[in-house]
């Protein structure tokens, strides 16, 4: 089968690695200059530091099976770092509590009050059973099962606003439900923490561009194709993004300081921009010779979409100064992702793989995979493609 695959992030990838390696002749056809679609490193500029930004932090979850197979396929199996989960969260006054799977931990959560923490093992629990009620968030659900407000902003929403990449009072209940159960329901291994140790662009986009060739596709960058009928192919793998659903924004600071702040590779902050801060240099052994590398990420907030990049740099470096203390700004960038993920409100409609043509079919992170739009939905959901296109073809030679 000759069967082309239009859109090389990692939907498409992963498509056109499933079809080649199922013995296909594949051609992926990606429109920017790079492989890798969303998850991407910015390009270089004179006086970043090494190695150069993403255009915003990724992590998998250890529940991620397909995508880490993805990566072991591509040859980048030891690309990351993984590591139990523990997320360390700091307050307001910079004081810490850990968000880790283990009821001992989860009771100790110093950042809410006693009684709201004795609940958090019960609501957890609750999640097994929990059905959401049509048109539910995730918020509105939390509380029914009995966590406070003080719980939902302050525990929930840490870690469950970056996964899901809303916050959970504006995100569908049945999406929470599912990354509660499969992450921090699961076995053990399902919740640890996959940090990616090399630039994002290099260990997707640029080695499955050279797994892909080595195996026999044909890829072609800068190529844009808007119209399907022009390919020349018996099946095609539409691997773009949609055009008319609601986003999701994710805005990040890059920045250098000259003198370290954060003592954790990586934390969350409470009541702040900065939701999230990671120490580059520590995750990509390559710490700079004088102060911290931090990337800050801010998730599914459009207002700060709206700053420019000067005041959003000062905004950001000024609110992580004030929770860790003095330091001067050597260097910095911006990222900018307005359509980052859907955003996954209840009563968001996906659509399947299959479309209303028997050989073309649909793939992304934000079709129906069950999946949160995430890296692993859009490997498992380009996998799907790719079979039900080989299955389709073996049905029409039969
Ligand atoms: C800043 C940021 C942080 C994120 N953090 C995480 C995280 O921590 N964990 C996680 O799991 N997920 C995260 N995500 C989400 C994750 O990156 C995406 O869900 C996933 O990579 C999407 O892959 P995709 O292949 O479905 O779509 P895309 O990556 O959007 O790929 C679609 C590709 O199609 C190409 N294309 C578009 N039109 C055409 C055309 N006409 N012809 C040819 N090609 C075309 C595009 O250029 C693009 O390369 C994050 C996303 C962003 C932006």
């Amino acid at each position: 089968m000759r069967a082309a695959v239009v859109g090389g992030g990692l939907a498409g990838l992963a498509a056109a690695l499933e079809l080649v390696d199922a013995g296909h002749e594949v051609m992926l056809y990606e429109a920017r200059p790079t492989l890798g679609g969303a998850v991407q490193t910015l390009p270089e500029r004179d006086g970043d530091p090494a190695p150069p930004p993403d255009n915003g932090q990724h992590i998998a979850l250890g529940c991620f099976t397909e995508y880490l197979a993805f990566l072991d396929r591509i040859g980048e199996g030891t690309s990351y770092v993984r590591r139990p989960l523990v997320l360390p969260v700091i307050a307001e006054d910079g004081r810490r509590a850990n968000v880790k799977p283990s009821l001992t931990a989860l009771v100790s959560y110093s950042h809410l009050p006693l009684r709201d923490r004795l609940r958090i093992p019960v609501v957890a629990a609750r999640c097994r059973k929990a059905r959401a009620r049509p048109g539910e968030t995730l918020g509105t659900l939390l509380r029914r099962l009995g966590a406070s407000d003080a719980a939902v902003a302050r525990f929930w929403d840490v870690f469950m606003r970056p996964a899901l990449n809303l916050p959970v009072d504006e995100v569908d209940a049945d999406a929470g439900l599912f990354t509660v159960r499969t992450a921090l329901l699961g076995p053990r291994a399902s919740s640890d923490l996959i940090l990616p140790a090399r630039p994002l662009g290099w260990m997707h986009g640029d080695a499955a561009g050279r797994a892909l060739e080595r195996a026999g596709a044909t890829v072609h960058m800068g190529t844009r194709v808007d119209d399907l009928d022009d390919l020349d192919a018996d099946a095609i793998v539409d691997a773009r993004p949609p055009e008319d659903v609601e986003h999701s924004p994710i805005v990040s600071v890059h920045l250098l300081f000259d003198r370290r702040l954060l003592g954790t590779p990586f934390a969350a902050l409470l009541g702040s921009d900065a939701h999230w801060i990671f120490d580059r240099g520590v995750l990509t052994g390559h710490e700079p010779e004088q102060g911290q590398y931090l990337t800050v990420v801010s998730s599914g907030v459009p207002e700060l979409m709206e700053i420019r990049g000067g005041d959003l740099v000062e905004r950001i470096a000024t609110q992580v100064t004030e929770r860790f203390g003095a330091a001067e700004v050597l260097w910095s960038r911006v990222s900018r992702e307005p359509r980052a993920t859907i955003a996954l409100r209840p009563g968001t409609e996906r659509p399947t793989a299959r479309t209303s043509s028997a050989n073309v079919t649909r793939a992304g992170a934000w079709t129906a995979t069950g999946w949160p739009p995430t890296m692993e939905s859009a490997v498992r959901s380009g996998r799907t493609a790719a079979r039900l296109l080989s299955g389709v073809t073996t049905k029409v030679r039969a």
